[in-house]
């Protein structure tokens, strides 16, 4: 892998084409149109692995892992066995089963700040509904988010920062009203002092705070020190429910996920990528007394007809059985810190400003030399090299997202090559800058 390979796109070309006539921008979900970047979507076929293969008749080295599940690799012969062992059973029935029970019980045992989790079908339902929880459980009804930090789609969170700091949020998207925005209060990420105004002007209104606690959404951004703890004191203080989003950081960043890396007990916990291993699901789950407020336990309504379905509960629960091997999170976190060392050594040696910010196998490297702390700081990086920089790693058969708010994820699939082979890319990619 040590120069530029032709890649064809004219199959994907076509087929982007055609999906445009019928889907709005040719996509099901925004970031895969490839827009910001200025390239043809790679339409994929077939996926196994490490690897991801195109309509083309592409291979990557993929560090997308389907924006976070794929964290054994893809189409890995246990989940897909447990897939289709299910599937043979019936698909859904809209009826509970044994194996919702069998999935709560593991998560419960893995992330010991829930006492009841709830399974929804993405991580968007599953931030929606704590919110609400956390709004009928309190009687309150403004939000503390971060700048930067992503939770879906739902009205609430996509909200932008006003002018100023702590100041009621704006909407981010026609369709999100300002009477939905303005319960929403923006801060930056890693900046208490600003949490510490919201509560100080805000206090008896904040249902709760929702912070992603290792942010994956403006680059990888780890939470500074004392952080976390400042959020947990600060909503104890006033009332008010902690909910961590660990969407992306659940079972990724250790078994026990970022909670249990930092030694911090939010109230809720919502849940969503490795749980559904490469299927549709998220989960909210936490105290006791809070999620028994829920229907039909208790009166705040959530539901959804294909929630806990099997193949999804199947592919979930052998994805974290596998997890809950011997020595993954140290193998992932081996192959991650090589990943970040070659890195760093290639920026040197060719003098390009590189920041790296990784958290186990979330990595993320910026192109600036400033530390990388928030949304704001996350911005200095070079956007446009950024963009070079993708397109010179496709050629190269290494496919990252195509975006420089967005991190790599390694799964235990990636092999040793597959590492050196990515540093070798990352390498040349950096000299065609
Ligand atoms: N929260 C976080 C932290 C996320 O990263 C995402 C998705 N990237 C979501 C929520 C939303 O999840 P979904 O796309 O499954 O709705």
């Amino acid at each position: 892998m040590s120069s530029a390979r032709k890649r064809s796109d004219a199959q994907s070309a076509q087929a982007f084409a055609e999906a445009k006539q019928v889907i709005p921008g040719g996509v099901n979900s925004p970031v895969r149109a490839f827009k910001s970047v200025g390239l043809t979507p790679l339409f994929m076929k077939q996926a196994k692995g490490s690897r991801v293969y195109d309509i083309d008749g592409n291979e990557f080295i993929d560090y997308i892992g389907s924006w976070g599940p794929m964290i054994v690799g893809h189409a890995h012969p246990e989940v897909l066995e447990a897939i289709t062992e299910t599937a043979a059973l019936g698909t859904s029935f809209g009826a509970p089963t044994e194996l919702e029970t069998r999935m709560a019980k593991l998560v419960i045992e893995r992330i010991p700040s829930l006492d009841l989790v709830r399974m929804v079908n993405s991580g968007t339902e599953a931030t929606m509904s704590a919110l609400r929880l956390a709004r009928g459980y309190t009687g309150r009804s403004k939000i503390v988010k971060f700048e930067g930090c992503y939770h879906g789609h739902a009205d609430s969170l996509l909200i932008k920062a006003g002018s100023g700091v702590a100041t009621l949020g704006l909407p981010d998207s026609p369709g999100v009203p300002e009477s939905v925005a303005v319960n929403t209060i923006t801060v930056p990420y890693n900046d208490m002092e600003s949490v510490r105004l919201a509560f100080e002007k805000f206090g008896e209104e904040i249902a709760a705070v929702i912070v992603e606690p290792i942010a994956g959404n403006m680059g990888v951004v780890p939470p500074q020190p004392g952080f976390l703890q400042g959020l947990r004191d600060v909503t104890t203080q006033y009332g008010s429910l902690l909910i961590f989003d660990e969407v992306m950081t659940g079972f990724r960043v250790g078994l026990n996920s970022a909670q249990g890396l930092y030694g911090i007990t939010p109230d809720l916990t919502c849940l969503g990528k490795v749980i559904g291993g490469g299927l549709p699901v998220g989960a909210y789950g936490g105290k006791r007394e809070i999620m028994e407020k829920i229907a039909p336990a208790g009166p705040i309504y959530q539901a959804g007809t294909l929630s806990g379905n099997p193949l999804a509960m199947a592919a979930g629960y052998t994805t974290l059985k596998l997890l809950g091997q011997l020595g993954v999170y140290e193998e992932l976190e081996r192959k991650s810190a090589r990943l970040e060392e070659g890195f760093t050594k290639n920026a040197k040696e060719l003098g390009i400003a590189s920041t790296i910010n990784r958290v186990g196998s979330m990595i993320c490297p910026f192109f600036t030399d400033s530390h990388v702390t928030n949304y704001d700081t996350a911005k200095l990086s070079d956007l446009q090299r950024f963009n070079r920089y993708f397109a010179a790693l496709l050629d190269l058969g290494v496919s990252i997202a195509p975006s420089q708010f967005e991190g790599m994820f390694v799964s235990t699939a990636h092999s040793d090559e597959d590492i050196e082979a990515t540093i070798e890319a990352h390498y040349q990619a950096l000299k065609q800058l």
